[in-house]
Order: structure tokens, then C-alpha cells, then sequence
């Protein structure tokens, strides 16, 4: 009967409408709309994330890498992806691998400020034999006018206050915008927390890109303690304004930490055929993102969401996030 039967080309449409589902991407949960200045929720979105059954009672682990446009935070999210995939010592892949994830992807791409989550909740037992839930988060902004840094300062604090480890990803070095934009961040989240405990949120790290001054601080994590020692110091003949964005930023976050990474390479910066294989890339960042990428994920460095002192379960972060919306959304 050749009117019921479908014809080949519906069929195969179909499978690629169903693979292009069951595919993990990055999802974008919070979208600033530029013009408006206004802030949505795609609660559809994130519902479908995290009430999957077998992740929505586990006590959830927040890992979000925030900054500007164009700054590798994709290309890091997508190694971050391979070690989640493979938990083991070769987690780095081959040569030839052309990478995956975040990046070079159709349609995530575009420069808008926001909030993307990987659709893959990762379930990852840790070593004192608890389970818990990793999600992989993406946040990103322009800065280039006083009104995308109040878009920003919103969107950012959004993903402060709902991850357990945010990483800033910075360029060459920490410049004293930097500071300032990250005081206002977290001012705005500490606000919207309305909290009185003293450090409103979990875990910082400052990500320097590009670092050119190895022979001053070394790369890598003891290094770029050192540097951000010096850098977070108060001194008595500051000025008072750069004091206090420095006694705040203290104030705000559990742990504070550095890391220094080298240039990946002219391939991976300038390219435009570069497709991610590890092949192209510098062996000092291959060096140091094997120490990275460990020092964010490994499952005994897992640190699980806490709000006001309690453990926050995928179930009740989506709860905060519709909270935490509708404070700036007001
Ligand atoms: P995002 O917009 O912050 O997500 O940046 P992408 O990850 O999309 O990277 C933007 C461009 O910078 C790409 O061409 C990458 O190959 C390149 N890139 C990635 N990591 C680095 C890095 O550490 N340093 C430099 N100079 N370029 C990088
Ligand atoms: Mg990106």
C-alpha cells in the first residue's frame, strides 16, 4: 500500500531529527536579551537537564567557566569533556582527534550573553563513596559598553551564585577591570543572596590565559598563587577604591585560587583550519592542561553545591535558579 508507506527521505529525516536529540550539546538555560536588558529563564530547558531520573536526587557539583567572548573557554570546556568521558589516565585523547563539545559546532557559536549547560549530567562516584552530579557550565558576556557590563554583571552572578567552582577565564594577566568587574558580580550576587553569612560563595579560579611571564611565576597552580598573592595584596599606599575591590573579593569566596597557562600555540590562535587535535597544540599547555583539567574535576576535588550551609541536590538547584531569576527579573 504506497500511500501509507513513508517514503525513504521522511525516514531518514526522521533519524537525524532523533539522533540530533539524543546528541549531548550545550543548552542555553539563560539568555540576556540585549536590547531590553531583560533576563529569561529557559526553565523548559533546564527542567530536562536536571530532573533526568537518575541524576535529579543527587547532590549536584557546579563547574562553571565564565568570561569574555573569544577567550578558549570553549576549547578548556571541551578537554573538560573528554575527561569526564573517559576517567582515565588517557583522558587527553589522541593526536589526531579533531575536539568536540563546545566548540565548532553549528548554532552554538553565537556571541550571546548567557548561560549554556552541557546536556550530559555526569554521574561520578567519589572516593568516600558518595555519588554526585557534575554539570558543566558555560558563562559569557561582552564587555564593551556600560550597558552589556551591567548584562554581564547579572549573568554572572547568576552562575556565581549557583556554581561550586567558578573559573574566570582571563587573558595575558589580571588587569584591574578584571577586579572591578568582578566586584561587581559578586556585589550584585551578595545582594541578591540577602545572606548573612560571611563567604556567599564556594570556590574561585582565576584562569590566566596566554601567561608570558614564566620566568616571574611559573605556570600552572603554585605559580599562579603566587602571582594572584601579589596581585590580591592590600597595601597601606593603595588607593582606597583598589583596596576595597580587593578586601571584597576576599570576603566573598571560600577559596581563591590562580593558575597560569602558556599560549597554546600560533595553530590553535590563529588557524582558521585548526580543528582542536592535540597535534597543533603547544606541548607546555598540553603539560599544564593535563594538571588542569584534574585539579577542576578529579572526583576527590568534586566539592558539591552548598546555599546557606546545605547540600543542594539537581532537583533543588533548578528551584534556585527560578528563585535567583525572578530577583533580577523584578
Ligand atoms: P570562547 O568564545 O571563550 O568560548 O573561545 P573559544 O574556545 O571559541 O576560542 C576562541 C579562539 O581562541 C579559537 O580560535 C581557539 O582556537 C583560540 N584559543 C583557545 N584557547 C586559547 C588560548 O589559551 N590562547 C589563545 N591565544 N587562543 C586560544
Ligand atoms: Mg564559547
Amino acid at each position: 500500500n504506497a500511500s501509507i508507506t513513508p517514503s525513504p527521505d521522511e525516514g531518514i529525516h526522521e533519524e537525524e531529527v532523533w539522533i540530533e536529540e539524543a546528541k549531548a550539546k550545550p543548552i542555553q538555560v539563560v539568555l540576556a536579551n540585549g536590547d531590553e536588558h531583560s533576563f529569561e529563564l529557559d526553565a523548559a530547558a533546564l527542567e530536562k537537564i536536571l530532573l533526568q531520573d537518575h541524576v535529579k536526587d543527587l547532590n549536584v557539583v557546579v563547574v562553571s567557566v565564565a568570561g569574555a567572548f573569544r577567550k578558549g573557554k570553549s576549547f578548556l570546556l571541551d578537554f573538560m569533556l573528554r575527561y569526564m568521558h573517559s576517567q582515565s589516565d588517557s583522558w587527553i585523547g589522541g593526536d589526531d582527534e579533531p575536539l568536540t563539545g563546545f566548540t565548532w559546532r553549528g548554532g552554538c557559536e553565537r556571541e550571546t550573553t548567557g548561560i549554556q549547560i552541557w546536556s550530559e549530567v555526569f554521574v561520578i562516584d567519589k572516593p568516600d563513596g558518595s555519588k554526585v552530579a557534575v554539570l558543566l557550565v558555560d558563562t559569557q558576556g561582552a564587555f564593551d559598553s556600560q550597558s552589556t557590563i551591567k548584562d554581564c554583571a547579572t549573568v554572572f552572578a547568576l552562575s556565581t551564585m549557583t556554581s561550586s567552582m567558578q573559573v574566570y577565564n582571563l587573558t595575558q594577566n589580571i588587569q584591574e577591570d578584571d577586579l572591578q568587574h568582578l566586584q561587581l558580580f559578586t556585589e550584585y550576587g551578595r545582594l541578591a543572596m540577602e545572606e548573612i553569612y560571611l563567604k556567599p560563595f564556594q570556590s574561585l579560579m582565576f584562569l590566566i590565559r596566554d601567561w608570558s611571564y614564566p620566568y616571574e611565576h611559573h605556570y600552572g597552580l603554585e605559580g599562579g598563587n603566587a602571582f594572584l598573592d601579589k596581585r590580591l595584596q592590600v597595601k597601606c599606599n593603595q588607593h582606597e577604591e583598589l583596596q576595597n575591590v580587593r578586601k571584597h573579593i576576599h570576603s566573598c569566596f571560600s577559596n581563591i585560587d590562580c593558575f597560569l597557562l602558556p599560549h597554546p600555540g600560533l595553530k590553535v590562535a590563529t588557524n582558521p583550519y585548526f580543528d582542536g587535535r592535540l597535534r597543533d597544540i603547544d606541548g607546555d599547555f598540553k603539560r599544564e592542561l593535563t594538571k588542569l583539567v584534574p585539579l577542576l574535576l578529579a572526583p576527590e576535588r568534586l566539592v558539591v553545591k552548598e546555599i546557606g550551609g546545605n547540600k543542594v541536590t539537581c532537583r533543588d538547584l533548578l528551584e534556585y535558579f527560578k528563585a535567583y531569576i525572578k530577583i533580577y527579573q523584578g
